[in-house]
């Protein structure tokens, strides 16, 4: 494709979607070349933003009869470089698509357009004492189509599961440009559509409109803090918890090294000498949350702790949560960039996951501060580096490279709730098979013939297919076999 072409595809755009809303400025087109998963990039041809449902579809269209890759993108949160265009071509941006278009109080449903952003659906329908449960730390931007795209979930997944457990209905624009609907009235008639496209990570087909199950506020809510000596003895009583049959809504841990860098931005009281910090969150009816709460108790006061304690009010409340959804950003005090990993692995398996990634934090001489979501083993180490020193990246990229591998080893897998994108493409062989990746190439070819939707994402090349070598960096239209 050359310049040309791609002018002549921007005045059908600009047709569409008015003059405004199709860039094609190099100093446009650069803030679009890369996610929030900054070590690949790749800047797109052209970037179009759709006002509705009409739109998307005349955009895919267009693009498919010019044999032009396309890719979908929200808020550009993805940490797996899924929006990323990597073979160029079109950024299809649903950032101006944010209406709330209903929300039913009765059938607990909300229906969105893709572009409105997570945290503005439940802000929506809280007046009806109402939420939308999948709560990624990113809420505030990331949209309702991304969070498809992505499975996203969050800190609650623990209790309420993540977006798949909550989607009801969608309008989905096939690569051919033809429009599907999975509406809420025959959910569980023919294929589930609705199952294959959540986290299907952009590659099957643009969501533009959503059906989401709404789930009722929790009448009480209880939320501790409680410190530990070990990271590894956090992990134990995670498992403790678990145990004894209580599903709290929440457990999260930090470890000294995050603590202390969000007392430094945040200065929160925190207790700087424990070497990890968990959050506990119980919910539910007061009965429940009240029993639960003495059973927690219970629990703790077995257990080797440096102290806990209970947010007295919902001001403490925020503030204790603050100490683990301002923990990404307060990290930037230590080094200049994080690259956050999002691997999983068996509850049973915390506290060995734990000690092995220490170990390669080590043996590479790398910072690694750990986050996790610890009630769902979905570990976040986060490499701290310099991205402009070659060298340190070049150890960085080994040492993410052996934690993924450890996570499944270990019985776990590559992915808890970012994706694979580009990112993890060439460390699918760790958990599938030659057959099996077959199988999704399969999969992708029915709904792509032309492989056009959002290229080189998930499936690795057939020829890194049962590889599982080291992840290049895009960082330019590479050949992808696109
Ligand atoms: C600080 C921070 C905290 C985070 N915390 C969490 C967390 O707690 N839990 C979690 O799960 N994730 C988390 N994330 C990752 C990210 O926010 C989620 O993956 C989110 O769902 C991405 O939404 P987005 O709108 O930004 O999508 P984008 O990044 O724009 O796109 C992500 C993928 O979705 C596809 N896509 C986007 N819109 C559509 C659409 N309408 N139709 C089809 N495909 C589409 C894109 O092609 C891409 O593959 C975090 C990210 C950051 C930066």
């Amino acid at each position: 494709m050359n310049k040309l072409d791609y002018k002549r595809i921007a005045d059908q755009f600009k047709s569409i979607v008015g003059v405004d809303n199709v860039l094609s400025q190099h100093i446009d087109l650069a803030l679009y070349d890369c996610d929030a998963e900054t070590l690949d990039s790749s800047i797109p041809d052209l970037v179009v933003l759709p006002g509705n449902t009409k739109e998307v579809q005349a955009i895919v269209k267009i693009a498919n009869s010019h044999g032009v890759p396309f890719t979908a993108r929200g808020a550009g949160t993805g940490l797996s470089g899924g929006a990323t265009t990597v073979c160029g071509g079109i950024s299809i941006v649903l950032t101006r698509m944010t209406k709330i278009l209903n929300i039913d109080p009765v059938h607990h449903t909300a229906s969105v357009e893709a572009g409105a952003t997570n945290s503005s659906v439940s802000q929506a329908a809280a007046i009806y004492n109402l939420c939308f449960a999948p709560d990624p730390s990113s809420q505030m931007a990331s949209t309702i189509g991304g969070n498809i795209a992505e499975n996203a979930g969050g800190p609650h997944t623990l209790k309420y599961g993540t977006t798949v457990d909550h989607i009801l209905g969608m309008k989905i624009i096939l690569p051919n440009g033809n429009l599907i609907v999975c509406n809420d009235r025959h959910p569980c008639l023919g294929l589930d559509w609705l199952s294959l496209f959540t986290g299907s990570e952009g590659t099957l087909g643009i969501v533009s409109e959503a059906i989401l199950k709404l789930s009722p506020l929790p009448e009480k809510t209880e939320t501790a803090l409680i410190y530990f000596s070990t990271l590894e003895e956090g992990g134990n009583t995670v498992s403790k918890f678990i145990a004894s049959g209580i599903i709290p809504c929440a457990m999260e841990m930090i470890d000294k090294l995050t603590l202390n860098a969000v007392e430094d931005a945040f200065a929160l009281g925190l207790d700087r000498g424990a070497e990890a910090l968990l959050i506990i969150e119980i919910d539910g009816s007061k009965i429940n949350v009240d029993r639960e709460k003495q059973q927690i108790d219970k629990i703790l006061n077995n257990c080797n702790t440096l102290g806990y304690a209970w947010a007295q009010s919902a001001t403490q409340r925020v503030a204790m949560w603050k100490a683990r959804k301002a923990a990404f950003g307060a990290l930037g005090r230590i080094a200049p960039h994080g690259y956050v990993l999002d691997g999983v692995v068996p509850r049973s398996k915390l506290s060995e996951a734990i000690k092995g990634i220490k170990e390669i934090g080590n043996k590479y001489s790398v910072t690694i501060a750990n986050i996790f979501h610890a009630g769902d083993g979905n570990l976040h180490p986060c490499l701290l580096y310099n991205q402009t020193d070659e060298k340190q990246l070049e150890i960085v990229l080994k040492a993410a490279h052996e934690i993924l591998k450890l996570c499944v080893d270990l019985g776990g897998s590559l992915t808890g709730e970012h994706g694979i994108g580009i990112e993890k493409r060439s460390a699918m062989a760790f958990s599938f098979s030659v057959a099996d990746l077959q199988a999704m190439e399969a999969v992708k070819r029915t709904f792509d013939p032309k492989l056009l939707c959002n290229p080189g994402k998930i499936i690795p090349n057939p020829g890194l297919c049962g590889e599982s070598g080291m992840r290049p960096l895009f960082r330019h239209k590479l050949a992808l076999g696109c």
